[in-house]
């Protein structure tokens, strides 16, 4: 919570890119909260799930298959 509002958005060449979602309830100006699977609202409470893997940290607890 008290990582501040950095990395809105990363230049990436002559790309801007946005890493945070706006919130489509609440509009452009408000942006969705990251969370490792989803994505949340925190005006609202809309909450949606992510389907990109390639941000998610590999703390993954992987089953044993025994
Ligand atoms: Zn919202």
């Amino acid at each position: 919570m008290a990582k501040g509002r950095v990395g809105l958005y990363q230049i990436q060449g002559e790309t801007l890119t946005r890493t945070h979602t706006a919130c489509p309830k609440c509009g452009p100006g408000v942006f969705l909260a990251e969370h490792q699977d989803r994505r949340s609202c925190g005006k609202c409470g809309y909450t949606e799930g992510k389907t990109d893997t390639a941000s998610r940290p590999s703390k993954a607890k992987a089953p044993k298959a025994s």
